[in-house]
């Protein structure tokens, strides 16, 4: 197979382009205000346009018709930058170019008058196209700068809109792009491949490029017991090979004839649950029985299951119940490129597993990256490659760093609607659900102020998107219409959508980075690999010749982008792992056969927190709180507070919380006309302590509700989220009554005060992330380490004063800051109670 990543990593970067310090770097870009370029660009804009009138002008008495008109065009764009520079005057419109118009049929005249409606067009652009502002965000900011006396700036929150953009159809805006560059399409690519309305799922099934392979696959996976399975994205891997093993009889014991099961692991839930969805529809079946799935919280397979999809994560607990895997009878470990952290310990255990299962076959599915590596780790297990089928793709750089890409982003679909024939879906790589979010509501925003609806479609996916939701991104597009899909990079590899022709890049990923020196863990946006950049624009080559365009430069690409992803194993904290490698018996962890070690390091402060919180005796060996706590799928510091909170009496509470924890991301929204009233009602859940009983307080007034629909309505939070929250507290609370713990559904009885004992079980799993107030009172510092921390303008504690000395953080979020989210103050007694094997004497002074 050709291998079209190879190709154009290979070639040579153009390094001498762009000098380093011409060029902001990406991040630099990301949290610069993209105001500068536009102005620059205007003016260059300016002088280009003043010299062509002259020149057309100069020659006025002999213009033909269509000259003049061009003559006019250009003047109206120049009133309209000039008018656009003096934001009083009230010539400023949105100027759509007649070509557009005629060529594309894009906007009729009506529409083009409504647009340009004077009421529109004359308010002050400063209220009529502040789409998204973050006014909050921003006056938490302003507070808390009086308050901690530092310096904050919005980029910092990382917003979206903040620039008064017009988007749209004046080509001034438009974003310039580089054109020099393919991604090379397939060799193999004929016209009867290509196949765009497929009726049928038999058809469907078999026009996709695994089933021409199916006999040898099969005959591959009798001759060995290990295959890597190599082939482009959108092949049939994940929803085909599962089935043929199942078509060629690996559903059931070879000897014994007892039903067992195929199992098929992804990274992503999101992907599981689809895909599983998808088989069970193409084997005409309900799904849950024979074709099922099972993911954090959600176990949707019964007995007579023998599809199994599920995530890595799953599969890996799996091991702790049933240490040989003797269910499975095929492991295909999917989208292995990707190299989770959990992809990796399976890896690891499974090798040692085949020597004596020899009747457990395993299939390592992945994109074209990593292939080898695989096969190696494997003792040279065969690679079956399965020959792609993929257009060609140009790829556009933007020919200056962009600040804001959601901005950018915006702007680009704009561009490419009004210049690009249809049909044609446009793809969009955004880092997660909080921004996606915000960029569906400021292109609705968009799209309705153009009167749009009835051509751009928005679509988005993401892990916590409802199922039901999900679906829709696979309905087909209507025509005459564009569809556009707001992903993550769940939609690089592990979900096709057909019908994409367009992608945008704008090049980050959010991950989880821990940085083992100091103990730290948080979520951060980096640029995302040349490799995923790739596979990204690789998306637009399905159905025909496709387009990326990528919201960073060349020179970026090449310079700031890695070649390939840093493997998680090597960036992550790994105390959960740790915890569960000891309790199945793996105790020499340094030589354990990793397929990249992680550093000595990262596994010592992994040991060390163990035995802080007592899971580990002196001796390095399981205690029995540490044998409990490795049976709930949670982080260790989750556990150890479940645990402590049973023996206080306080589990029905701490459940709570720590389950609004895990969601408390996307909990509020903000209408645009009722931000104050919201901000208001969100206030009024304040606790004094902080942000964790805050929580169990939303929650359990929800629940005193009767988990009323219409009470999130009239607080503004999210009703999903909370229901999620309550899938989680069920699923938890069932897990606790398996384990033997009493009293999830208890409430409380003792004497102290309620509160601070549940806050006192927190701190028993978070010391480490307790914070100190720092001499100068500028910023929060861990115990610790010295690197200083700041409350992030979400938290309740943001505007308290005085700054409580002693907080106890769940999370770190890095945007050009350490920002801590969900806060909560403690007293230096619970620290010392629980945490001093953790720290030493001095620290807690
Ligand atoms: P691979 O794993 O090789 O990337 P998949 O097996 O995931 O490929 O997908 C094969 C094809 O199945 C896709 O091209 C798409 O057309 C179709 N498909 C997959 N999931 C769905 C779904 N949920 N709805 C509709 N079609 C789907
Ligand atoms: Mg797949």
């Amino acid at each position: 197979v050709a291998d079209n990543s190879h190709e154009i990593h290979s070639k040579e970067a153009p390094k001498s382009k762009q000098p380093v310090n011409d060029t902001l770097s990406l991040n630099e870009a990301r949290f610069k205000s993209r105001e500068s370029y536009l102005q620059k660009r205007q003016q260059e804009k300016l002088q280009q346009l003043r010299q062509e009138i002259n020149e057309l002008e100069s020659q006025k008495p002999a213009l033909t018709r269509h000259q003049l008109q061009e003559l006019q065009r250009k003047q109206r764009i120049f009133e309209a930058i000039e008018s656009k520079r003096d934001k009083t005057s009230e010539k400023n419109e949105y100027y759509i170019p007649q070509d557009y118009v005629s060529e594309h049929g894009a906007i009729d005249k009506k529409r083009k008058r409504e647009l340009l409606k004077p009421t529109y067009a004359s308010a002050p652009p400063s209220e009529n196209r502040q789409r998204y502002d973050n006014k909050w965000e921003q006056d938490q900011l302003v507070k808390g700068k009086d308050q901690l006396n530092f310096v904050p700036s919005m980029d910092e929150m990382a917003v979206v809109n903040k620039d008064n953009y017009e988007y749209v159809f004046d080509e001034l805006q438009f974003i310039d792009f580089d054109t020099d560059e393919t991604l090379e399409g397939d060799d193999n690519i004929n016209d009867d491949s290509v196949q765009l309305k497929l009726n049928s799922i038999k058809e469907t099934k078999e026009s996709l490029p695994v089933f021409k392979y199916r006999t040898e696959f099969l005959k591959a996976v009798e001759d060995n017991q290990v295959v890597i399975i190599v082939g482009e994205t959108g092949s049939g891997k994940t929803t085909q090979l599962p089935q043929y093993l199942y078509e060629a009889g690996y559903s059931k014991d070879k000897i014994t004839g007892k039903p067992k099961i195929i199992a098929c692991t992804q990274p992503r839930r999101v992907a599981a649950m689809s895909v599983a969805k998808r088989v069970a529809q193409e084997m005409d079946v309900p799904l849950g029985k024979k074709v099922g799935y099972t993911i954090r919280f959600e176990d949707n397979t019964n007995e007579q299951t023998i599809i199994k999809y599920m995530t890595d994560g799953m599969l890996l607990r799996e091991f702790l119940t049933n240490p040989e895997l003797d269910k499975y009878s095929c492991i295909m470990i999917d989208e292995a490129h990707e190299r989770t952290l959990s992809t990796e310990i399976i890896l690891s255990l499974l090798k040692d597993i085949i020597l004596h299962r020899k009747d457990l076959k395993l299939l390592i599915a992945s994109a074209t990256i990593n292939a080898d590596k695989f096969s190696t780790f494997f003792n040279g297990a065969p690679i079956f490659s399965i020959p792609g089928r993929r257009f060609p793709v140009d790829i556009h750089y933007t020919k200056n760093p962009e600040a804001n890409y959601v901005q950018a982003a915006i702007t680009t679909i704009f561009q490419i609607h009004t210049t690009q024939e249809l049909p044609g879906d446009i793809l969009v790589f955004l880092t997660g659900q909080d921004e996606i979010e915000l960029m569906e509501l400021s292109l609705q925003e968009a799209i309705s102020d153009l009167k749009l609806q009835n051509q751009l479609l928005v679509n988005s996916i993401y892990a916590n998107l409802p199922a039901e939701l999900q679906a829709r991104i696979f309905e087909p597009t209507p025509p005459n219409c564009r569809k556009i899909i707001l992903a993550t990079n769940i939609a690089e590899t592990s979900i096709t959508i057909d019908g994409i022709k367009f992608v945008i890049d704008p090049g980050y990923v959010k991950q989880n980075v821990y940085n083992p020196v100091t103990g730290m863990e948080s979520l951060v946006v980096v640029p995302c690999s040349r490799a995923s950049a790739n596979q990204r624009a690789g998306r637009a080559g399905r159905l025909g010749p496709g387009k990326c365009f990528r919201m960073y430069t060349k020179w970026s690409f090449y310079n700031e982008l890695d070649l390939n992803p840093v493997p998680e194993i090597l960036r992550v904290n790994l105390t959960g792992v740790v915890l569960l490698l000891l309790s199945l018996g793996v105790n020499d962890l340094l030589h354990f056969d990793f397929m990249d070690p992680p550093s000595t390091d990262s596994i010592i402060k992994s040991l060390e927190l163990l035995y802080s919180l007592g899971a580990l005796n002196s001796k390095g060996q399981l205690t029995k709180t540490g044998r409990i706590m490795v049976l709930f799928p949670l982080d260790a510091m989750f556990s150890k507070s479940l645990i402590t909170s049973l023996k206080l009496g306080v589990l029905h509470d701490t459940l709570s919380i720590l389950s609004m924890l895990s969601e408390s991301g996307n909990l509020f929204y903000r209408p645009k006309d009722k931000r104050e009233q919201a901000d208001k009602t969100r206030g009024a859940f304040s606790e004094e302590s902080g942000d964790h009983l805050t929580l169990l307080n939303i929650y359990d007034t929800w629940v005193n509700n009767g988990y009323s629909v219409q009470w999130c309505e009239d607080n503004f939070v999210q009703y999903k989220t909370l229901k999620r929250v309550r899938d989680i507290r069920n699923q938890l609370s069932s897990l606790c009554d398996k384990v033997g713990f009493k009293g999830s559904c208890q409430k409380w009885e003792g004497k102290a005060d309620k509160n601070e004992v549940i806050l006192r079980a927190l701190v028993s799993g978070f010391f480490s992330n307790v914070v100190r107030l720092s001499k100068m009172g500028d910023c929060y510092r861990k115990l610790k380490r010295n690197q200083p921390l700041f409350l992030h303008p979400s938290s309740s504690m943001h505007n308290v004063k005085p700054p409580p000395k002693l907080l106890m953080y769940h999370e770190l979020v890095l945007t050009s800051k350490e920002f801590m989210r969900n806060v909560t103050r403690v007293k230096p007694e619970w620290v010392k109670e629980f945490g001093l094997h953790y720290f030493s004497s001095k620290d807690l002074e």
